[in-house]
């Protein structure tokens, strides 16, 4: 479904994406794991149509996405402050990708309720975000990610404000709802037992580059290079 090449993007000379190849398939979940400024948000930026490549390529069911401007990418980018509007209801903020799209009052009224349903704040429509505690404010980003039916849904950071506990309940609701839906979805985060519960695959990030590519236990189990089995926590 997702095909970045050699995607390659350079801060003032500094290459913070450095060629990096990456596929997604279809329903695929991929966690991208990596320590700060590795390039993470970087690259859902450049697959989302938000940072130009300055050389690569992104594609979308194989086709290339160059001058292909972010709302008719099809993708769903939740950012990792979810940057809500305040001065909007959770309805309206749920709906907001909706209006985009041009659907109608009615059918955006009951596509919201359904989201809202999924993500489990039934009947919060008419709620204040103000209002509403942390996890329930991330549970309306996802709502509105998931509003337009992306067929690639980018998380950054998804559950990153959240304490534990939370954090721990919330994964496995995601991991059950991505199923459900059957949406593909690449996720940023920085906790490796959350890339762990959610992924099919893990990416571990270094300096621009993909250390390693594999499902979690192989990642876990054969760790690529000495920095990816420190990063995982092991001493030696
Ligand atoms: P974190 O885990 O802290 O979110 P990250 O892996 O998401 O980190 P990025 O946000 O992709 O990292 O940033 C990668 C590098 O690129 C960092 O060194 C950052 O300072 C730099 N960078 C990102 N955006 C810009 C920008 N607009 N201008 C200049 N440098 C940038
Ligand atoms: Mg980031």
């Amino acid at each position: 479904l997702l095909g970045l090449e050699s995607g390659t993007v350079r801060f003032g000379g500094r290459p913070v994406l450095d060629a990096v190849d990456l596929g997604v398939a279809e329903h695929e979940i991929v966690c991208l794991l990596g320590p700060s400024g590795s390039g993470k948000s970087t690259l859902l930026r450049a697959v989302a149509g938000l940072q130009p490549l300055d050389s690569g390529r992104v594609l979308l069911d194989g086709r290339d996405q160059a001058g292909v401007p972010a709302h008719r990418r099809g993708v769903g980018l939740m950012f990792q402050d979810h940057q809500l509007f305040p001065q909007r209801d959770v309805a309206g903020n749920v709906a907001f990708g909706l209006r985009m799209h041009g659907a109608s009052k009615g059918q955006q009224a009951a596509r919201v309720g359904e989201l809202l349903d999924l993500v489990g704040l039934p009947g919060a429509a008419r709620r204040a975000v103000a209002g509403l505690s942390g996890g329930e404010q991330q549970r309306v980003a996802l709502a509105r990610a998931l509003a337009p039916r992306p067929r690639l849904l980018m998380l950054d950071e998804p559950l990153g404000q959240l304490d534990r506990s939370l954090r721990e309940r919330l994964v496995v609701e995601l991991r059950e709802l991505f199923g459900t839906l059957g949406t593909t979805v690449l996720a940023v985060t920085h906790d490796q037992g959350e890339a762990f519960a959610l992924a099919d695959r893990v990416v571990v990030m270094r300096d621009g580059r993909i250390a390693q590519s594999g499902t979690p236990l192989e990642v876990w189990q054969r760790p690529a290079d000495e920095f990816v089995a420190r990063f995982l926590g092991f001493d030696n």
